[in-house]
């Protein structure tokens, strides 16, 4: 069997300005980083703290890789679970208030694992049909009955919860969503959610580290509790600038995932040493209010200028701000026309966004200057 006919697939996504390719970057998730050789101001990590490359954080990671080695060596029911991986486990139920954390490879994993081990045939699943594709992977993949309901809609997800019959109905949703910047209305959804008896799972990829007082995510935003809120996944690769996820929440949870979360059970564990570097970067998290301060300005002076140029936002208060464009073959030529500005934002595109939707996925983080926001005004305006 021959591979013609996925080349002539490829062709088609190609001549529909949907094909994905990877640029080489030569330097730290910064600011100003260096891609395929050349030097630009880079708006499209999820560094939301400028914790990625932070020296305190570097250097608790060499010291961890001095003593406890590189690999995780075995799953973390046979002999993979460190001192530093128990340790962070603790500090993250602390942090998000919760009885227990349970530490995942990365966020996929942590949602695929995490539905795949509460629900099965006889249930059904409720998702925002903007949802991470990782949940609705593990949603698919659970067999349960898939329901989305429409974005951010609670009187849409009432009407099907109402109608469910399934022995255990789970509602998922994005804390932040991914692609919008928008925030859940997570108080009403834990409402209908608990009124329903269903339980309620967000995925705070986007929020933990950047809402709530101490950085405890979307949670702590709203002050809701785990009997609100009995399942809270969170990432450690944005915000947190390492790698990883976990679920916080009750004693029984937790267990019931160990027991069953396959993504958790057939894996090596994280290496050791990024469980002590994000033990370094929870206390930055909690401590350095001003790191959210630095954010929330930016964010401001941003959308303030955008205001003035006449680009389409959307409704966002968070560090994602995308520029609507629609046209996949104009975010793209818009994207190009940044790069040969010294500008590195990438265009986002089907299937990763309804179609007819693609566009510029602008991030803010704590580490930009003002003077690197106004540059990248500049070049808005003159491409626009
Ligand atoms: C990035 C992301 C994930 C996946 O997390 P990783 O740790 O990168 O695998 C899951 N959900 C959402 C909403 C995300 O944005």
């Amino acid at each position: 069997m021959s591979f013609d006919q996925l080349a002539s697939e490829l062709q088609v996504r190609k001549a529909a300005s949907l094909y994905r390719g990877r640029k080489v970057l030569q330097s730290p998730q910064q600011p100003e980083v260096v891609v395929d050789g050349k030097a630009y101001l880079a708006f499209c990590s999820n560094d939301y703290l400028g914790l990625a490359n932070h020296p305190a954080i570097v250097s608790a990671f060499k010291q961890a890789a001095d003593e406890y080695g590189v690999g995780g060596g075995a799953s973390s029911l046979v002999s993979g679970h460190s001192f530093h991986h128990h340790a962070l486990e603790e500090e993250l139920a602390a942090f998000t208030g919760r009885p227990r954390a349970l530490l995942f490879s990365n966020g996929y994993m942590a949602n695929l694992g995490t539905v795949n081990a509460l629900l099965g045939k006889q249930d059904a699943v409720f998702q925002d049909r903007l949802n991470h594709a990782s949940l609705l992977d593990a949603g698919l993949l659970s067999g349960a009955r898939f329901q989305r309901y429409l974005h951010n809609d609670v009187d849409s997800l009432t009407q099907r919860l109402s109608k469910t019959q399934a022995r255990r109905s789970l509602v998922v949703t994005d804390g932040v969503f991914s692609m919008d910047g928008d925030i859940a209305d997570l108080p009403a959804i834990c409402d209908v959610a608990n009124h329903h008896k269903a339980w309620v799972m967000v995925d705070d990829a986007h929020g933990i580290g950047c809402l709530g007082k101490t950085g405890a995510g979307c949670a702590e935003h709203f002050g809701l509790s785990e009997q609100q809120l009995p399942i809270l996944m969170g990432t450690l690769g944005k915000a947190f600038g390492t790698s990883g996820a976990f679920v916080a929440g009750s004693d029984v949870l937790i267990e019931t995932l160990i027991q069953h979360a396959r993504t958790y059970i057939y894996t090596t564990s994280m290496p050791p040493a990024v469980a002590a570097a994000t033990r370094v970067s929870l206390k930055l998290v909690q401590t350095e209010q001003w790191r959210r301060e630095q954010l929330t300005s930016l964010i401001q002076r941003f959308r303030r200028g955008c205001e003035q140029l006449g680009l389409s936002l959307m409704d966002s208060p968070t560090p994602i701000q995308p520029i609507m464009i629609g046209n996949a073959d104009k975010a793209m030529a818009m994207s190009a026309a940044l790069r040969d500005k010294g500008l590195f934002i990438t265009a986002i595109r089907p299937p990763t966004v309804p179609h007819g939707s693609a566009r510029l996925r602008v991030t803010l983080s704590a580490s930009h200057t003002e003077v690197q926001v106004d540059r990248l005004l500049d070049a808005l305006d003159q491409v626009k």
